[in-house]
């Protein structure tokens, strides 16, 4: 390792951003998720690197080794997999054990044992990927849940430097968390980081009932702070909400960009309602109950007839995961069936998008829209709701209908919350969005612009940094 008094942030992820992201910087650019805006200008504050998976993956094994790339400040560091490792790993301990696991759907949890063996493997080949290319000073920040016990071989490694995690995902009740046979194996990795992060208090409380649950160590709270301790060391556990940069959702920074009307050619239907749903296509978005709550206000408001439009954009996701694709199929055969239904000449009901836009395009949809469902059965925090609420003006903004389920709903009361899990009631929340004065609308507005300024994409990485660099080193 080589000495250097500059404290260097360390981000690492299964994936990194694509190298033409850094390539072009905000010229003619999408703007990118939160995870990499945040991330990235706080590597430019402080210089960094950024450690992952190249997203390529070869027929043969593959030996650790590494690729750098340097994008002035900022270096980018990737690591390729062999096709079985993706299968297991990725496709197979991620997606399909972990992912169904931490957001609650114990149904869909698929334990194996050669998958489990594989991310173990692939998070010890991460660490010892990375340790040579660490510096003792190093703030090191790691995304997210594929990549649980990279702190543990990082420590087995030596680092003894500062170590933060960052879960973007919810953390489910402890009785479901304790359906993982690892259940105990991954806390006390989990405990290996000096910094935990979480989106919502909801979903501490569920971590620490999963650690007593599990490991039966001390939860103390000092100067504000959360604490763990077991087996001799102490973690902090910390609430750090994701968000967005608002000024990148202001529509009037995209007036080149189609509107909503445009890309739907709706130009002679000036007077129609806009619903609007933006999801990757994914089990947990509930898109399928998304759409009988719609039917079910078509059928309980049939006055409601040709005047509302509902458009469901779909971004195509893990296309080749079982469940991913009997979820698509499921999806189009409701849409069928409810265009089937209810069409008349001149309207059809559901506009359904399978593909993904462009933030800016994104940015002006969410303008013209009157009301956005977003309903998912379950989500870490969902910053559509937040793009949204930034891309409404003050004059006439749309109505933003929230699923209580996603970490988002946590500060964002103003926001009509509703149980997707109860069609009739949230098509009946739904009908009364899009009747909603516009004085109410103003009024709520108002408030959910408050809180998306103030847990900004920015303010999330600055604090989350901030409260490593705090944790005492080891
Ligand atoms: N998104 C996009 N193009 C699309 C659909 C979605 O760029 O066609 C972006 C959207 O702007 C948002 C992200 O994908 O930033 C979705 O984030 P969210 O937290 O809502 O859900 P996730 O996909 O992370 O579960």
């Amino acid at each position: 390792m080589v000495e250097n008094r500059r404290q260097r942030l360390i981000a690492v992820s299964n994936r990194v951003p694509p190298k033409a992201s850094f390539e072009n910087q905000g010229k003619g650019e999408a703007a990118a998720g939160g995870l990499v805006t945040a991330v990235r200008a706080a590597m430019e504050q402080s210089g960094g690197l950024w450690f992952g998976w190249s997203g390529r993956s070869t027929r043969r094994r593959v030996s650790a080794g590494h690729t750098i790339t340097d994008f002035g400040q900022i270096q980018l560091a990737t690591m390729d997999l062999s096709d079985d490792e993706v299968s297991l790993f990725y496709l197979g301990y991620a997606n399909r054990t972990l992912w169904p696991l931490l957001h609650s759907f114990p149904t869909r949890v698929v334990i194996r044992r050669d998958t489990y063996r594989a991310y173990r493997r692939i998070n010890r080949r991460f660490a010892e990927t990375l340790y040579p290319l660490l510096q003792p000073n190093d703030l090191i920040w790691v995304q997210d849940f594929h990549l649980f016990h990279l702190g543990y071989e990082l420590r087995q490694l030596g680092w003894q430097g500062r170590l933060g995690f960052f879960l973007h995902v919810p953390v489910p009740s402890a009785d479901v968390f304790s359906i993982l046979p690892w259940a105990q194996n991954t806390l006390e990795a989990l405990l290996q980081y000096d910094l935990v992060g979480l989106h919502t208090d909801r979903y501490l409380r569920n971590l620490v009932d999963s650690l007593d649950v599990e490991l039966g160590g001390e939860f103390h709270v000092e100067d504000g702070g959360n604490y763990y301790t077991y087996d001799g060391h102490t973690a902090q556990l910390g609430v750090f909400p994701i968000g967005i940069d608002p000024d990148a959702f202001n529509p009037r920074a995209h007036t080149d960009t189609p509107s909503l009307a445009d890309e739907l050619m709706l130009a002679d239907m000036p007077d129609r309602k806009l619903i609007l749903g933006v999801d990757r296509l994914d089990y947990t978005k509930g898109i399928p109950h998304r759409l009988r709550i719609f039917e079910r206000m078509l059928e309980r408001h049939p006055n409601l007839g040709s005047e509302v439009l509902y458009v469901q954009i779909s971004s195509p996701s893990r296309t080749r995961v079982p469940e991913y694709i009997h979820e698509k199929e499921q999806v189009e055969r409701l849409v069928g069936q409810i265009n089937g239904r209810f069409s008349q000449t001149g309207w059809v009901p559901i506009r359904y998008l399978y593909r993904s836009y462009a933030q800016s395009e994104l940015a002006n949809f969410y303008h013209d829209t009157d009301v956005c469902l977003v309903t998912p059965l379950r989500d870490g925090m969902n910053l559509v709701a937040k793009e949204f609420v930034a891309a409404q003006g003050e004059k006439s903004p749309g109505v933003l209908v929230l699923s209580r389920f996603t970490g988002a709903a946590e500060a964002m009361r103003d926001a009509v919350i509703v149980n997707p899990y109860d069609i009739e009631g949230t098509a009946e929340a739904t009908y009364r969005a899009l009747r909603m004065p516009v004085a109410e609308r103003r009024r709520r507005n108002r408030s959910l612009t408050a809180v998306v300024k103030r847990d900004s994409s920015q303010n999330w990485s600055d604090s989350f940094c901030a409260a490593l660099r705090r944790t005492s080193i080891r």
